[in-house]
């Protein structure tokens, strides 16, 4: 077959034909008539989840606060179970996961945890490239240990803008660094770290490494137990579906099981004595003591139904599909000519697989006004300033016709010139 040919609707037509999870699609709620690639932002509603959710309202109904005993799963122990199953997806030992609270609110109780600064020791490496939240977090936590948020805070600084260089991330584990935060993912170009190589240098230095894996729990495998990480956390809202705010997960090291929270609640209590109602701690012997409320039940009933078709798909095919379809998108972008002019589009995301997560950064110098004209013509990317459009195919939803059509879009949106009648000011995505 000639070259050329793999450009072709018909190309993109036979790819989701061979393609054996194409079937995922359908238990998915596609917004009417539009091409969803934000599922990085916010996840689909499957029917899955909403059943599920369905049935944690019968249970209510039915048997009100019985539930939390005779529910099927009971509430009670629902955080325990969603860990188990949540278990599978990161590479870890059941009871070092739990699904509690949120990713900023996990964040805190880790980074609390965790972060024991000394005379010498006191430093946290992060990135200049942090979601904010995570950096709000870390120098909150400087500052309720008696630091200097301005002095203790490392960001590790960008070569590119994009990317930031594992060797660098290296070079800053110092000796006077007692925590290292990194995200698995960097939000906006959606470069992957090593995590593996990065835990090896943090532990070789005397520090604790914790990641943040909002932008990969769900798009691609995580081995947390052998690559030996000291804790994670990560959200249910992107990649796993489980709806807008639900309930996020932490995972804990057996080997710091037993340290004491530093945000200790009822809900972290062992489980066999909570209602004993004592006021001396008894943590659970588990991640389950870094809870700290009563699980949120209809997010994590959506959780529950949506990690139903993450067992059924297996994470590897989903990954395998995941980076077939960025693979598709820079490619069609780069050969239809996309990054040369009058175009100007830029792919700001790593090509190794590597260091590729699940989402491809679409850089353009118009790139707010190139994201709004996507949306007026029922596509969804997102946008995060300066000038990055966020494109993710999502691999249990997204189709290749649907990158086609996203790419013929781009192309369109620049010939026509539509995005020059659009403003800027006051833009949400
Ligand atoms: C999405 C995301 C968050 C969101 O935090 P919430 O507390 O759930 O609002 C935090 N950190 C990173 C890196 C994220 O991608």
């Amino acid at each position: 077959m000639p070259d050329h040919d793999h450009l072709s609707e018909s190309h993109a037509c036979l790819l989701d034909a061979d393609d054996p999870l194409a079937g995922f699609r359908e238990r998915f709620y596609i917004p009417p008539g539009t091409i969803y690639l934000d599922g990085n932002s916010l996840g689909l509603l499957s029917y899955d989840a909403e059943s599920a959710v369905l049935r944690a309202l019968a249970s209510w109904k039915e048997q009100g606060i019985n539930g939390w005993l005779e529910a099927d799963p009971p509430w009670f122990t629902l955080g325990e179970e969603l860990g188990r199953r949540m278990a599978t997806l990161v590479g870890a030992t059941p009871e070092s996961v739990i699904v509690t609270g949120t990713t900023t609110v996990n964040l805190h109780q880790m980074v609390g945890t965790f972060y024991e600064p000394t005379e010498n020791r006191r430093k946290i490496v992060a990135t200049s490239l942090d979601f904010p939240s995570d950096v709000y977090a870390l120098q909150s936590q400087i500052r309720l240990h008696g630091g200097d948020s301005e002095r203790d805070l490392v960001l590790v600084p960008s070569r590119d803008g994009r990317t930031i260089p594992e060797d660098d991330i290296i070079a800053a584990m110092a000796d006077d660094v007692a925590l290292v935060l990194l995200p698995s993912v960097l939000y906006r170009s959606g470069q992957l770290v090593d995590m593996a190589r990065l835990t090896r240098a943090a532990h070789d230095r005397g520090a604790l490494i914790g990641f943040d894996c909002a932008h990969s729990v769900g798009a691609l495998p995580h081995a947390f137990d052998d690559w030996d990480v000291d804790f994670a956390v990560w959200c249910t809202y992107k990649y796993l579906n489980a709806g807008p705010g639900a309930v996020g997960a932490l995972y804990v090291n057996q080997r710091h099981f037993g340290r004491e929270p530093a945000l200790a609640g009822w809900w972290g209590y062992r489980k066999d004595r909570q209602f004993d109602m004592a006021h001396h701690w008894e943590g659970a012997a588990n991640a389950g003591a870094w809870q700290i409320s009563t699980i949120p039940l209809l997010s994590a009933a959506a959780l529950m139904g949506s990690l139903a078709i993450f067992e059924e798909a297996g994470i590897d095919a989903i990954r395998g599909k995941s980076l077939a379809q960025t693979d598709y998108l820079i490619s069609l972008i780069e050969a239809s000519g996309l990054c040369d002019e009058p175009y100007g589009y830029r792919i700001g995301t790593p090509r190794d697989h590597v260091m590729r997560g699940g989402h491809i950064a679409v850089e353009h110098d118009q790139a707010a006004r190139i994201a709004q004209a996507l949306k007026a013509r029922d596509i969804v990317p997102d946008f995060r300033p300066p000038d990055v459009i966020r494109l993710a195919p999502i691999a249990l939803s997204t189709t290749y016709h649907e990158i086609w059509r996203a790419v013929q879009a781009l192309r369109e949106i620049i010939e026509t010139g539509e995005y020059l009648s659009i403003g800027t000011a006051g833009m949400v995505t």
